[in-house]
Protein backbone atom coordinates (compact mmCIF):
# COMPACT_ATOMS: atom_id res chain seq x y z
CA UNK A 1 0.00 0.00 0.00
CA UNK A 2 1.35 3.36 -1.00
CA UNK A 3 -0.06 6.86 -0.76
CA UNK A 4 0.13 8.87 -3.40
CA UNK A 5 -1.21 12.17 -2.39
CA UNK A 6 -4.94 11.94 -2.38
CA UNK A 7 -5.19 8.62 -2.87
CA UNK A 8 -4.71 5.39 -1.26
CA UNK A 9 -2.81 3.16 -3.49
CA UNK A 10 -3.02 -1.02 -2.70
CA UNK A 11 -0.54 -2.98 -4.42
CA UNK A 12 -2.50 -5.62 -7.35
CA UNK A 13 -2.96 -9.22 -6.71
CA UNK A 14 -4.06 -10.27 -9.48
CA UNK A 15 -3.48 -9.73 -13.49
CA UNK A 16 -6.17 -10.29 -16.30
CA UNK A 17 -3.85 -10.72 -19.40
CA UNK A 18 -6.23 -10.41 -22.53
CA UNK A 19 -3.76 -11.98 -24.77
CA UNK A 20 -6.27 -12.23 -27.82
CA UNK A 21 -9.87 -11.47 -28.72
CA UNK A 22 -10.07 -14.28 -31.08
CA UNK A 23 -12.07 -16.48 -30.42
CA UNK A 24 -13.82 -19.97 -32.17
CA UNK A 25 -16.78 -19.31 -29.95
CA UNK A 26 -19.88 -16.84 -29.92
CA UNK A 27 -21.46 -16.78 -26.63
CA UNK A 28 -23.72 -14.42 -26.53
CA UNK A 29 -22.89 -13.09 -22.81
CA UNK A 30 -19.06 -12.84 -23.88
CA UNK A 31 -17.50 -10.14 -21.44
CA UNK A 32 -15.01 -8.89 -24.66
CA UNK A 33 -15.94 -5.31 -25.88
CA UNK A 34 -18.33 -4.97 -29.08
CA UNK A 35 -15.40 -3.36 -31.39
CA UNK A 36 -12.79 -6.47 -30.93
CA UNK A 37 -8.83 -5.92 -30.81
CA UNK A 38 -7.02 -6.97 -34.29
CA UNK A 39 -4.79 -9.50 -34.27
CA UNK A 40 -2.11 -7.49 -36.20
CA UNK A 41 -2.95 -5.36 -32.96
CA UNK A 42 -1.47 -8.17 -30.32
CA UNK A 43 1.00 -7.58 -27.72
CA UNK A 44 3.65 -10.02 -28.56
CA UNK A 45 5.31 -12.51 -26.07
CA UNK A 46 8.38 -9.58 -25.74
CA UNK A 47 6.15 -7.60 -24.20
CA UNK A 48 3.54 -9.97 -22.42
CA UNK A 49 6.97 -10.75 -20.72
CA UNK A 50 7.99 -7.49 -19.61
CA UNK A 51 4.35 -6.97 -18.50
CA UNK A 52 4.61 -10.07 -16.22
CA UNK A 53 7.91 -8.75 -14.67
CA UNK A 54 6.47 -5.44 -14.28
CA UNK A 55 3.55 -6.83 -12.76
CA UNK A 56 5.24 -9.16 -10.55
CA UNK A 57 7.31 -6.03 -9.23
CA UNK A 58 4.20 -4.42 -8.45
CA UNK A 59 3.14 -7.26 -6.01
CA UNK A 60 0.92 -8.95 -8.87
CA UNK A 61 0.45 -12.77 -7.71
CA UNK A 62 -1.41 -14.35 -10.33
CA UNK A 63 -2.34 -14.33 -13.86
CA UNK A 64 -4.92 -15.14 -15.65
CA UNK A 65 -4.18 -15.72 -19.42
CA UNK A 66 -7.90 -15.11 -21.05
CA UNK A 67 -9.24 -13.80 -24.23
CA UNK A 68 -11.11 -14.74 -26.64
CA UNK A 69 -9.27 -17.59 -26.84
CA UNK A 70 -5.66 -17.88 -25.99
CA UNK A 71 -5.09 -20.87 -27.48
CA UNK A 72 -5.40 -18.74 -30.93
CA UNK A 73 -1.86 -17.51 -29.81
CA UNK A 74 1.06 -19.52 -31.95
CA UNK A 75 3.56 -17.77 -28.95
CA UNK A 76 1.04 -19.33 -26.37
CA UNK A 77 3.78 -21.59 -24.70
CA UNK A 78 6.36 -18.54 -25.03
CA UNK A 79 4.31 -16.40 -22.76
CA UNK A 80 3.33 -19.28 -20.32
CA UNK A 81 7.53 -19.62 -20.04
CA UNK A 82 7.54 -16.13 -19.51
CA UNK A 83 4.81 -15.92 -16.67
CA UNK A 84 6.52 -18.66 -14.97
CA UNK A 85 10.18 -17.02 -15.38
CA UNK A 86 8.40 -14.09 -13.80
CA UNK A 87 7.45 -15.74 -10.54
CA UNK A 88 3.26 -15.61 -11.43
CA UNK A 89 1.30 -18.67 -10.89
CA UNK A 90 -0.57 -18.95 -14.27
CA UNK A 91 -4.36 -19.83 -14.87
CA UNK A 92 -4.83 -20.67 -18.07
CA UNK A 93 -8.66 -19.55 -19.04
CA UNK A 94 -9.80 -21.57 -22.10
CA UNK A 95 -12.91 -22.43 -24.09
CA UNK A 96 -11.56 -26.07 -25.00
CA UNK A 97 -11.69 -25.51 -29.03
CA UNK A 98 -8.85 -24.00 -30.55
CA UNK A 99 -6.35 -25.65 -28.29
CA UNK A 100 -4.99 -29.03 -29.20
CA UNK A 101 -4.07 -31.63 -26.60
CA UNK A 102 -0.29 -31.51 -27.99
CA UNK A 103 0.07 -27.62 -27.01
CA UNK A 104 -1.72 -28.76 -23.73
CA UNK A 105 1.17 -30.87 -22.69
CA UNK A 106 4.04 -28.08 -24.09
CA UNK A 107 1.91 -25.63 -21.95
CA UNK A 108 2.63 -27.87 -18.81
CA UNK A 109 6.00 -28.71 -19.67
CA UNK A 110 6.34 -24.43 -19.56
CA UNK A 111 5.22 -24.26 -15.94
CA UNK A 112 1.69 -23.59 -16.14
CA UNK A 113 -0.46 -23.74 -12.70
CA UNK A 114 -3.83 -24.00 -13.58
CA UNK A 115 -6.95 -24.63 -15.96
CA UNK A 116 -10.33 -23.13 -16.04
CA UNK A 117 -12.57 -24.87 -18.81
CA UNK A 118 -15.88 -23.04 -19.62
CA UNK A 119 -19.31 -25.09 -20.33
CA UNK A 120 -22.10 -23.64 -21.82
CA UNK A 121 -24.97 -26.44 -20.60
CA UNK A 122 -24.76 -30.27 -19.45
CA UNK A 123 -26.74 -31.17 -22.66
CA UNK A 124 -24.59 -31.33 -26.15
CA UNK A 125 -27.14 -30.16 -28.16
CA UNK A 126 -27.83 -26.95 -26.21
CA UNK A 127 -24.85 -26.21 -24.87
CA UNK A 128 -23.20 -25.86 -28.36
CA UNK A 129 -26.26 -23.83 -29.51
CA UNK A 130 -25.55 -21.50 -26.53
CA UNK A 131 -21.60 -21.55 -27.99
CA UNK A 132 -22.69 -21.16 -31.56
CA UNK A 133 -20.34 -23.79 -32.73
CA UNK A 134 -21.18 -27.11 -33.14
CA UNK A 135 -18.77 -30.06 -31.84
CA UNK A 136 -17.71 -27.51 -28.85
CA UNK A 137 -19.29 -29.92 -25.99
CA UNK A 138 -17.67 -32.59 -27.47
CA UNK A 139 -14.10 -31.21 -27.58
CA UNK A 140 -14.33 -29.27 -23.92
CA UNK A 141 -15.24 -32.83 -22.38
CA UNK A 142 -12.00 -33.89 -24.17
CA UNK A 143 -9.55 -31.18 -22.84
CA UNK A 144 -10.84 -31.28 -19.43
CA UNK A 145 -10.02 -34.98 -19.48
CA UNK A 146 -6.40 -33.78 -20.63
CA UNK A 147 -6.30 -31.47 -17.96
CA UNK A 148 -6.94 -33.81 -15.28
CA UNK A 149 -4.62 -36.39 -16.94
CA UNK A 150 -1.73 -34.35 -16.93
CA UNK A 151 -2.16 -33.29 -13.36
CA UNK A 152 -2.99 -30.11 -13.70
CA UNK A 153 -5.91 -28.22 -11.34
CA UNK A 154 -9.28 -27.85 -13.41
CA UNK A 155 -11.68 -25.29 -12.83
CA UNK A 156 -15.05 -25.76 -14.73
CA UNK A 157 -16.51 -21.81 -15.26
CA UNK A 158 -20.48 -22.23 -15.64
CA UNK A 159 -22.12 -18.64 -17.27
CA UNK A 160 -25.85 -19.36 -16.04
CA UNK A 161 -28.70 -17.83 -17.85
CA UNK A 162 -32.08 -18.42 -18.85
CA UNK A 163 -31.41 -21.07 -21.22
CA UNK A 164 -29.33 -23.56 -18.71
CA UNK A 165 -30.11 -22.13 -15.39
CA UNK A 166 -32.22 -25.40 -14.37
CA UNK A 167 -29.31 -27.63 -14.78
CA UNK A 168 -26.90 -26.27 -12.26
CA UNK A 169 -26.83 -29.53 -10.36
CA UNK A 170 -26.58 -31.69 -14.08
CA UNK A 171 -23.23 -29.08 -14.86
CA UNK A 172 -21.67 -30.05 -11.33
CA UNK A 173 -22.45 -33.55 -12.47
CA UNK A 174 -20.23 -32.88 -15.20
CA UNK A 175 -17.25 -31.14 -13.59
CA UNK A 176 -16.98 -33.53 -11.39
CA UNK A 177 -16.97 -36.72 -13.99
CA UNK A 178 -14.18 -34.57 -15.36
CA UNK A 179 -12.16 -34.72 -12.39
CA UNK A 180 -12.55 -31.50 -11.41
CA UNK A 181 -11.82 -29.97 -8.43
CA UNK A 182 -13.58 -26.39 -8.45
CA UNK A 183 -16.74 -25.33 -9.76
CA UNK A 184 -17.52 -21.38 -10.44
CA UNK A 185 -21.18 -20.47 -11.28
CA UNK A 186 -21.21 -17.17 -12.44
CA UNK A 187 -24.87 -15.50 -13.63
CA UNK A 188 -24.08 -13.51 -17.01
CA UNK A 189 -23.37 -9.91 -16.41
CA UNK A 190 -24.90 -7.43 -18.93
CA UNK A 191 -22.24 -5.72 -20.45
CA UNK A 192 -20.63 -6.09 -23.27
CA UNK A 193 -22.67 -8.76 -25.41
CA UNK A 194 -24.43 -9.74 -22.82
CA UNK A 195 -26.07 -6.08 -22.80
CA UNK A 196 -27.20 -6.79 -26.13
CA UNK A 197 -28.91 -10.05 -25.72
CA UNK A 198 -30.28 -9.41 -22.10
CA UNK A 199 -34.09 -10.31 -23.25
CA UNK A 200 -32.69 -13.46 -24.29
CA UNK A 201 -30.77 -14.33 -21.49
CA UNK A 202 -32.71 -13.05 -18.28
CA UNK A 203 -33.74 -15.53 -15.95
CA UNK A 204 -36.93 -15.22 -14.27
CA UNK A 205 -36.61 -14.44 -10.41
CA UNK A 206 -38.49 -17.71 -9.48
CA UNK A 207 -35.46 -19.30 -11.29
CA UNK A 208 -32.75 -17.35 -9.82
CA UNK A 209 -34.36 -17.77 -6.25
CA UNK A 210 -34.41 -21.81 -7.12
CA UNK A 211 -30.75 -21.83 -8.00
CA UNK A 212 -29.90 -19.97 -5.08
CA UNK A 213 -31.32 -23.14 -2.77
CA UNK A 214 -29.79 -25.69 -5.20
CA UNK A 215 -26.53 -24.41 -5.27
CA UNK A 216 -26.74 -24.71 -0.95
CA UNK A 217 -27.94 -28.03 -1.39
CA UNK A 218 -25.27 -28.88 -3.61
CA UNK A 219 -22.39 -27.66 -1.76
CA UNK A 220 -23.68 -29.79 1.55
CA UNK A 221 -23.55 -32.45 -0.86
CA UNK A 222 -20.25 -32.48 -3.06
CA UNK A 223 -18.62 -31.11 0.50
CA UNK A 224 -15.20 -32.25 0.27
CA UNK A 225 -15.15 -33.51 -3.28
CA UNK A 226 -15.19 -30.24 -5.39
CA UNK A 227 -15.62 -26.74 -4.41
CA UNK A 228 -18.19 -24.87 -5.56
CA UNK A 229 -18.09 -21.05 -5.95
CA UNK A 230 -21.19 -18.94 -6.88
CA UNK A 231 -21.95 -15.31 -7.60
CA UNK A 232 -25.41 -13.82 -7.08
CA UNK A 233 -27.14 -12.09 -10.13
CA UNK A 234 -26.74 -8.63 -9.25
CA UNK A 235 -30.70 -7.55 -11.10
CA UNK A 236 -32.22 -9.61 -8.57
CA UNK A 237 -30.15 -8.61 -5.47
CA UNK A 238 -30.63 -5.58 -2.62
CA UNK A 239 -26.73 -4.46 -2.95
CA UNK A 240 -24.36 -4.41 -5.57
CA UNK A 241 -21.07 -6.55 -5.59
CA UNK A 242 -17.77 -5.43 -4.81
CA UNK A 243 -17.22 -4.98 -8.22
CA UNK A 244 -13.51 -6.47 -8.62
CA UNK A 245 -12.92 -5.91 -5.36
CA UNK A 246 -12.62 -2.04 -5.90
CA UNK A 247 -11.75 0.09 -8.48
CA UNK A 248 -7.99 0.17 -8.99
CA UNK A 249 -7.29 -1.28 -5.86
CA UNK A 250 -6.93 -5.17 -6.18
CA UNK A 251 -6.84 -6.40 -9.83
CA UNK A 252 -5.83 -5.24 -13.21
CA UNK A 253 -6.50 -6.23 -16.61
CA UNK A 254 -4.78 -5.87 -20.04
CA UNK A 255 -6.10 -6.02 -23.48
CA UNK A 256 -4.96 -7.59 -26.60
CA UNK A 257 -3.45 -3.99 -27.76
CA UNK A 258 -2.09 -2.79 -24.49
CA UNK A 259 -4.37 -0.66 -22.65
CA UNK A 260 -4.68 -1.11 -19.09
CA UNK A 261 -7.86 -1.43 -17.86
CA UNK A 262 -9.38 -1.31 -14.36
CA UNK A 263 -11.99 -4.02 -14.59
CA UNK A 264 -12.45 -5.99 -18.07
CA UNK A 265 -15.53 -4.13 -19.06
CA UNK A 266 -14.43 -0.51 -17.88
CA UNK A 267 -13.89 0.57 -22.08
CA UNK A 268 -17.61 0.51 -21.89
CA UNK A 269 -17.57 4.24 -20.20
CA UNK A 270 -17.10 6.53 -22.55
CA UNK A 271 -14.50 9.46 -21.82
CA UNK A 272 -11.87 7.45 -19.66
CA UNK A 273 -8.69 8.03 -20.74
CA UNK A 274 -6.67 4.42 -20.61
CA UNK A 275 -3.14 4.31 -20.81
CA UNK A 276 -1.05 1.33 -22.87
CA UNK A 277 2.14 -0.99 -21.84
CA UNK A 278 3.75 0.24 -25.46
CA UNK A 279 4.59 3.61 -23.69
CA UNK A 280 4.91 3.39 -19.81
CA UNK A 281 5.73 0.90 -17.13
CA UNK A 282 2.90 -1.02 -16.04
CA UNK A 283 3.71 0.81 -12.07
CA UNK A 284 3.28 4.15 -13.94
CA UNK A 285 -0.32 3.48 -15.62
CA UNK A 286 -1.64 1.61 -12.17
CA UNK A 287 -0.21 4.54 -9.75
CA UNK A 288 -0.91 7.23 -12.58
CA UNK A 289 -3.24 6.67 -15.09
CA UNK A 290 -6.29 8.94 -15.17
CA UNK A 291 -8.47 5.55 -15.79
CA UNK A 292 -6.98 4.02 -12.76
CA UNK A 293 -7.37 6.96 -10.99
CA UNK A 294 -11.40 7.61 -11.88
CA UNK A 295 -13.43 5.98 -9.25
CA UNK A 296 -10.28 4.58 -6.62
CA UNK A 297 -10.79 5.44 -2.62
CA UNK A 298 -14.45 6.99 -1.77
CA UNK A 299 -13.82 10.49 -2.70
CA UNK A 300 -15.48 10.58 -5.69
CA UNK A 301 -18.45 8.88 -4.63
CA UNK A 302 -21.88 10.40 -4.71
CA UNK A 303 -24.55 10.35 -1.89
CA UNK A 304 -26.08 8.15 -0.86
CA UNK A 305 -22.62 6.02 -0.70
CA UNK A 306 -20.82 8.96 0.47
CA UNK A 307 -22.05 8.24 4.38
CA UNK A 308 -23.06 4.93 3.99
CA UNK A 309 -21.81 2.35 6.05
CA UNK A 310 -20.90 -0.17 3.54
CA UNK A 311 -19.01 2.04 1.30
CA UNK A 312 -15.72 0.03 2.00
CA UNK A 313 -17.58 -3.02 1.48
CA UNK A 314 -19.26 -2.66 -1.46
CA UNK A 315 -17.36 0.63 -3.05
CA UNK A 316 -20.66 1.61 -4.32
CA UNK A 317 -20.80 -1.15 -6.72
CA UNK A 318 -20.11 -1.26 -10.10
CA UNK A 319 -18.93 1.63 -12.30
CA UNK A 320 -20.06 -0.01 -15.59
CA UNK A 321 -23.33 -0.85 -14.69
CA UNK A 322 -24.07 2.19 -12.57
CA UNK A 323 -22.77 3.82 -16.79
CA UNK A 324 -25.29 1.45 -18.38
CA UNK A 325 -28.07 2.08 -16.61
CA UNK A 326 -28.05 6.05 -15.80
CA UNK A 327 -25.36 7.20 -18.25
CA UNK A 328 -23.44 8.46 -15.23
CA UNK A 329 -20.33 6.27 -14.61
CA UNK A 330 -20.32 7.79 -10.94
CA UNK A 331 -23.58 7.21 -9.77
CA UNK A 332 -24.51 4.87 -7.31
CA UNK A 333 -24.83 1.42 -8.74
CA UNK A 334 -28.55 1.19 -9.28
CA UNK A 335 -28.77 -2.80 -8.05
CA UNK A 336 -28.83 -1.17 -4.74
CA UNK A 337 -31.52 -0.67 -3.05
CA UNK A 338 -30.73 2.47 -1.86
CA UNK A 339 -29.46 4.27 -5.33
CA UNK A 340 -32.74 6.67 -6.80
CA UNK A 341 -32.42 4.42 -10.02
CA UNK A 342 -32.95 1.15 -8.52
CA UNK A 343 -36.62 1.17 -10.40
CA UNK A 344 -34.43 0.67 -13.24
CA UNK A 345 -33.48 -2.48 -12.36
CA UNK A 346 -36.77 -4.13 -11.66
CA UNK A 347 -37.60 -2.94 -15.16
CA UNK A 348 -34.78 -4.49 -16.81
CA UNK A 349 -35.29 -7.68 -15.14
CA UNK A 350 -38.47 -7.90 -16.09
CA UNK A 351 -37.87 -7.22 -19.75
CA UNK A 352 -37.35 -11.03 -21.16
CA UNK A 353 -37.80 -11.96 -24.51
CA UNK A 354 -37.71 -15.44 -26.62
CA UNK A 355 -35.54 -14.02 -29.21
CA UNK A 356 -32.66 -15.34 -31.04
CA UNK A 357 -28.91 -14.55 -29.49
CA UNK A 358 -27.11 -11.75 -31.07
CA UNK A 359 -24.30 -13.92 -31.33
CA UNK A 360 -20.79 -12.16 -30.72
CA UNK A 361 -18.66 -11.54 -34.07
CA UNK A 362 -15.41 -10.64 -35.05
CA UNK A 363 -15.96 -6.90 -35.46
CA UNK A 364 -13.42 -5.07 -35.37
CA UNK A 365 -12.16 -2.21 -33.68
CA UNK A 366 -10.64 -1.00 -37.19
CA UNK A 367 -13.61 -1.89 -39.31
CA UNK A 368 -16.20 0.56 -36.48
CA UNK A 369 -13.67 3.32 -37.17
CA UNK A 370 -13.99 3.14 -40.39
CA UNK A 371 -17.88 2.65 -41.16
CA UNK A 372 -17.59 5.93 -38.70
CA UNK A 373 -16.00 7.78 -41.09
CA UNK A 374 -18.31 6.45 -44.15
S1 LIG B 1 -17.25 -16.02 -23.68
FE1 LIG B 1 -17.36 -17.44 -25.44
S2 LIG B 1 -17.04 -16.12 -27.26
FE2 LIG B 1 -16.33 -14.95 -25.46
S3 LIG B 1 -14.15 -15.39 -25.34
FE3 LIG B 1 -15.20 -16.86 -24.01
S4 LIG B 1 -15.54 -18.70 -25.28
FE4 LIG B 1 -15.06 -16.98 -26.66
S1 LIG C 1 -25.45 3.25 -0.92
FE1 LIG C 1 -23.54 2.84 -2.03
S2 LIG C 1 -22.09 2.09 -0.47
FE2 LIG C 1 -24.18 1.97 0.43
S3 LIG C 1 -24.87 -0.13 0.00
FE3 LIG C 1 -25.59 1.16 -1.71
S4 LIG C 1 -23.98 1.01 -3.27
FE4 LIG C 1 -23.10 0.27 -1.33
Amino acid sequence: MASDGDQTVYKPLGLLAELTHRCPLGCPYCSNPPALDRRDDELDAVTWARVFREAAALGVLQVHLSGGEPGARRDLVEIVAAARTAGLYSNLITSGVGLTTATLGKLADAGLDHVQISIQDSIAASADKIAGYDGAFARKNALGREVVRLGLPLTINVVVHRANIERIPDMVDRALALGATRVEIAHAQYYGWALKNRAALMPRRDQVERAAVQVEDLRRLHQGRIVIDAVVPDYYARFPKPCVGGWGRRSLNVTPSGRVLPCHAAESITGLEFWNVRDRALADIWMNSPACRAFRGTDWMPEPCASCSRRDIDFGGCRCQAFALTGNAAATDPVCQFSPAHHLVADLAADQADVPYDYRRQITRAALAKADTA
